[in-house]
């Protein structure tokens, strides 16, 4: 998806209308049009970045400090007793808007939305296996 036609890029620049709740000169957070609960926001770099493997690490102070306001205000605006950041990183995670963004999605006790089944690893060796294969690829 190139700048020119990515949706966020175009209400980052005010080209198409969002219902915005914060922005400062990075960061711009607006309504999902889809909610999970009435309040869902994404907050977005107004710059276009496709996924966390892109942003550069520079913006990580702005946008933390976004979801910490924007989180608290939610939270405030809709009663929710939590909520949940969600960022999807490529189709099989889920994302479908390839400009990275944060969800902030408020939650309720009892609402009855489960975010993912956990399971187990067969033993603690098949655990650090796991661990120390990650780890490798660290230094690659
Ligand atoms: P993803 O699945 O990529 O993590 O999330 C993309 C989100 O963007 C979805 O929850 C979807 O509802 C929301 N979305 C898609 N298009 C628009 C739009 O034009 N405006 C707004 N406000 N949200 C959008
Ligand atoms: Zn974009």
């Amino acid at each position: 998806m190139s700048e020119e036609k990515c949706i966020f890029c175009l209400i980052a620049k005010g080209e198409i209308p969002c219902a915005k709740v914060y922005e400062d000169d990075s960061v711009l957070a607006f309504l999902d049009l889809s909610p999970v609960h009435p309040g869902h926001t994404l907050v977005i770099p107004k710059e276009h970045y496709k996924d966390m493997l892109h942003v550069p690490c520079e913006l990580g102070t702005a946008v933390f400090s976004a979801l910490k306001k924007v989180g608290a205000a939610v939270m405030g605006a809709t009663g929710a007793s939590g909520f949940n950041v969600m960022q999807n990183n490529g189709l099989s995670a889920g994302q479908t808007m390839f400009h990275i963004h944060w969800h902030i999605i408020p939650r309720f006790d009892g609402d009855g939305l489960g975010v993912w089944e956990q399971g187990k690893y067969p033993d603690a060796a098949a655990m650090q296996d796991m661990a120390a294969k990650v780890a490798s690829y660290l230094e690659k």
